[in-house]
This record gives structure tokens, sequence and C-alpha cells, in this order.
């Protein structure tokens, strides 16, 4: 399972890194990540996907390339998110072994040697556990609660506080990349794929600069998301809950027929009645809605639209699998040729 000898100086590496209107910390990034590698004498490359940038991203980026071909893109036809930039960045990547790493500093670049160590040591996926995070109290708290729930939800053991702020082998990595999910939960799915995986404790920044793109209702999405494509606990507690209250109310039923047959009691009481209706209303509309998440869960699966789609690529030869079961037939047949550079025309799109 484990590599015979592990070099990170022998190495080809491959840095990830989903870049949304980033513009404001691009400069920093590009300056710290060429510092740590260079350090590290390994050969690297750095691949930025431009998740749709509408600000001045994706020039950078393209200058960036310019400036030291070692940086490269892939430029997505939209905003395809956080999940599916991070994606299309894995599935490129032709490295030995892969980092991946946000646009914003939070996770910092000068951690990555030490994850790579722990992989020269035979790790097979490395990813840094936050010690502490400088955000917002309500967002660490929810993060925290997030990550315990999966957690305990979770059929496999899923590491706590912990992002996609990692580095994977080559031959996990291709094991990641047949997944065929196309909804992906990144940091799920790279715990469920198993081998030697190990956690770095590391003291997680502020962002740098710029706003995080991960409002309540994205961070809602991202967690629930994670809980249906690895649990299905929710919906066996929900049966049992349903359960618990059928047989509690056939013994509150049955007390009431023996009070009134037996002791001829008068059984009244508008308002519990009521009480009772509304608490039962909701807790099946809640079921409702819990059985109808995972339902769209599926149609999402059936429909099996690609996880993103590739609007141009610089600096990339060839990605890392050749169809891949996440990326779109444009992006199969055109990178197949294998050329350096590639416009794709697209030909999937939502309607
Ligand atoms: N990102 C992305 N697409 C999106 C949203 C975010 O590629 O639709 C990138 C973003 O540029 C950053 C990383 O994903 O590099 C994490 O996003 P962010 O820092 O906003 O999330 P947070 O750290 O606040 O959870
Ligand atoms: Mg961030």
């Amino acid at each position: 399972m484990t590599a015979p000898t592990r070099s990170v100086s022998r190495s080809h590496i491959s840095i990830v890194v989903p870049v949304y209107n980033e513009e404001a910390v691009l400069p920093e990034l590009c300056k710290r990540l060429q510092a740590t590698f260079e350090s590290l004498s390994g050969d690297f490359e750095v691949i930025f996907v431009d998740d749709g940038s509408s600000d001045n991203s994706a020039a950078m980026i393209e200058q960036m390339h310019e400036d030291d071909p070692r940086f490269c893109a892939i430029h997505l036809s939209r905003n395809f998110g956080h999940q599916a930039a991070v994606t299309a960045g894995l599935e490129f990547a032709r490295g030995d072994v892969t980092c991946v790493i946000d646009a914003d500093l939070q996770d910092p670049p000068e951690v990555l040697p030490t994850l790579l160590q722990e992989w020269e040591n035979g790790s097979d996926v490395v990813y840094g556990v936050r010690r502490n995070r400088k955000e917002s109290r309500l967002k660490v708290q929810l993060y925290r609660f997030f990550y315990r729930l999966l957690s305990s939800l979770s059929a496999i053991p899923m590491p706590l506080d912990s992002g996609d702020f990692c580095v994977i082998s080559r031959e996990v990595l291709d094991e990641l990349n047949r997944l065929p999910e196309k909804e992906r939960f990144v940091r799920g799915l790279r715990a469920w794929v198993g081998f030697r995986q190990v956690g770095v404790a590391y003291d997680r920044d502020s962002r740098r600069a710029g706003e995080s793109k991960y409002g309540f209702l994205a961070l809602v999405r991202l967690a629930v998301n994670g809980i249906v494509s690895f649990s299905d606990k929710p919906l066996i507690y929900v049966m049992l809950f349903g359960g618990v209250i059928s047989a509690f109310s056939f013994l509150y039923g049955s007390t009431l027929v023996v009070y009134r047959v037996l002791f001829g009691g008068v059984i009244t009481g508008y308002a519990s009645m009521m009480g009772g209706l509304l608490f039962l209303s909701g807790v099946q509309l809640l079921s409702l809605g819990l059985v109808g998440i995972y339902i769209s869960k599926i149609f999402q699966e059936v429909k099996a639209r690609p996880t993103y789609v590739v609007g141009s690529l610089r600096g990339l030869k060839r990605p890392a699998v050749e169809a891949s079961p996440t990326s779109s037939d444009a992006l199969s047949s055109a990178t197949r040729s294998g050329e350096g550079e590639h416009r794709i025309r697209l030909n999937t799109h939502d309607t």
C-alpha cells in the first residue's frame, strides 16, 4: 500500500488551487507558493482552477503562466462551486503527489512541506487538521458542530475539523478520480477511499483579503451534501422516531379507551389535540423534506451531468484521467488529443 521510497526532491508535485474572484490574494499566494516549493527543490506545477471568476483573477493567472510556465490554469466555463473546482484540478494533476490548497491563504502554503514529509514517510493521504480558526465565532462553532455530526452519522471514519487542505499520493488520487459521483464532497470521498491517512494539526489563518464565497446557505448546502452522501442514518432515525410516536399514540389511545369504558371518564382537550396534531404535522413535513433531499441527490446523480465544464486550458498537456466520469464529453474528447493548450467548444448547457 505504501510507496517504496518517496522523495519530494525527486518527485513531480502538483498543487491544485480553486480560485473564484481572488484577485486580491493571487500575487501573494503566487509568491509564497514559489518560495515554499523552490525551497523543497522538487519539480512542481500549480494548477489554478479558475471557477468562472468575474474579477481580474483569470487575467492574472494567465499572466502568471506567461511569467512562470509552472503555473497552469483550467478556466471553467462558469462558476461551478468550490468542490467542482477542486475536482477539476485533481483530475488534471499529473504529479507523483498532489496538494490541495485554497487560494485565500487561510491554509498557509508553508505548512505543505510538513504534510509532504508525512507523505515521504509513507502516508497516502495527509490532511490538515484545523487546530484553531481565525474566523467568526459563529462560523467556527457551526463548523465544529458539522464535523462532529458528520463523523457521528457517517459509516466510515471521518476526520474532525479537516477541510480540503491536504496532500494525496498518486495511487490514491487515481482511485479518487475513478469514483463516478457527480456532486462531490471531496474531503468525504478522500476519507472513503481509505489507504494510509494521517492528520497534521495546523493553525488556520483568517482570509488574507477578499470575502468568503461561502454564505450561510452555501455552507448548509455543503453540510447537507456531505451528510447525505455519506450516511443514511437520518432516514433510520426518522423511522425510529415514527415508531416511537406510533407506540406512544397506541398506548395513549388504549389508556383513553380504558378510562372512558371502565371508569366512565369524560375526554376533553381540544388544545392538547391541536398541539399533538401540529407537532405530528411538523414531524411529517420534516421527514418528507429529509426523504426529498435524498431523492434530489439521486436525481442529480441520475441526470449524470458533468461536475464541471472546461472553457479553456493553459499549460496543461493532458488530464491524469482520460475519460473522467466527472468531466464533460467535450473535455474528454478535446483533451484526448493531448495538445498543450485547448479551446473547447462547449456542448453541454443547462437549460
Ligand atoms: N471557491 C471556488 N468556487 C466557489 C467558491 C469558492 O473555487 O464557488 C474557492 C475560493 O476561491 C477559495 C476556496 O474555494 O480558494 C474556498 O472558498 P472560501 O475561502 O470562500 O471559503 P471559506 O474558507 O470561507 O469556507
Ligand atoms: Mg477561505
